[in-house]
């Protein structure tokens, strides 16, 4: 039914494709399955430029991964956010130790690892015929087929009706690529699209699917204290199993909660998915022997939240730290 599509799909990716993305050559289910977590929730450009790498040079085998301690793993993650992932990473690495397994049907069993990234890694490490489920695949899905609202299951069945089981793994290449450089979120380029001569919604593509009424995001006022001892600053790791756990951060408190003696330094905000942050950054000299304090290095060696980065930064600018 779509032997067409797929002899277009094909030349398009042989000629347009992103084939030197460096997990696209390699051979490792590692270096794959370590991908496809970090492209999660983030762009391909973001990984590729300030994470990819280092990670691996960290961790280089997921033994390796396996070996490391969880502080150290959320250290490399640092910036990247969603660190739930990073924790999930961690886990499966200590549970798989040397080896992924090799179906998507054991790989979804391991923490962190949904249908989608089973079936992506699955394919691409381990030439399973399956089709993936990210957004821009997504999208490609609804608009092809002009859905514009159905459940996850139905819109895997659409999935598994326009895959090319024949060609798995460049069939699912070149539907991340077409859906991140060609049926864009905004501006479709129908015309330059593989896809053009059969998709029922290419008249009207951005009526597919659609359009969810954003919710306007909470914002959550907070007055953070650094305390300091000389040049030594009391910071805190996380156990909050929600939200930022495992990391570390300076003392947060509710905005009406201050103390006289509390040096005012400066404010910072920082968007987080379900709430903004508006935090007003105070600190405080203090000889308290209930704390510990490091130093700027022994801080710099942990992994702090991308919120208190920034307190940390507006700190050092404004102190007599350094
Ligand atoms: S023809 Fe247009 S709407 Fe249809 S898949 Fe291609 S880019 Fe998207």
């Amino acid at each position: 039914m779509y032997k067409k599509i797929y002899d277009k799909l094909s030349t398009w990716y042989v000629k347009n494709g992103r084939h030197s993305l460096p997990w696209r050559i390699s051979n490792s289910a590692y270096e794959i399955y370590l991908s496809e977590i970090m492209l999660q929730q983030t762009q391909v450009k973001t990984v590729l430029e300030r994470f990819y790498f280092p990670f691996l040079e960290k961790f280089p085998t997921l033994e390796a991964l396996s070996m490391g301690s969880e502080d150290e793993v959320l250290k490399q993650w640092e910036g990247l956010g969603y660190y739930a992932r990073a924790r999930n990473l961690h886990k499966t690495a200590q549970l798989s130790i040397s080896a992924l397994p090799t179906s998507a049907l054991e790989l979804e069993k391991l923490p962190g690892i949904g249908k989608s990234t089973a079936h992506a890694v699955a394919c691409f490490a381990f030439n399973e015929a399956l089709p993936i489920m990210d957004a821009n695949v997504k999208r490609i899905l609804y608009r092809f087929f002009a859905i514009q609202k159905c459940s996850d299951k139905e819109l895997w069945n659409y999935a598994y009706k326009l895959f090319d089981e024949q060609n798995a793994y460049d069939y699912n290449q070149a539907m991340m690529d077409i859906g991140s450089l060609i049926c864009l979120h905004k501006k479709p380029l129908c015309e330059a699209c593989p896809f053009e001569s059969q998709c029922q919604g290419k008249d009207e593509p951005l009526l597919y699917p659609t359009k969810k009424i954003k919710k306007t995001k909470p914002v959550r006022e907070k007055n953070i204290l650094i305390q300091r001892t000389g040049k030594k600053l009391a910071i805190f790791q996380n156990r909050d199993k929600k939200l930022l756990h495992g990391l570390w951060g300076f003392e947060q408190f509710d905005s009406d909660f201050k103390e006289d003696d509390w040096d005012y330094m400066g404010e910072i905000s920082h968007h987080y998915t379900h709430f903004h942050l508006k935090a007003k950054v105070y600190q405080l000299d203090t000889q308290n022997a209930d704390l510990e304090f490091y130093t700027l290095c022994e801080v710099d060696e942990r992994a702090l939240s991308t919120a208190d980065k920034k307190v940390l930064e507006l700190f050092i600018s404004k102190s007599d730290i350094l």
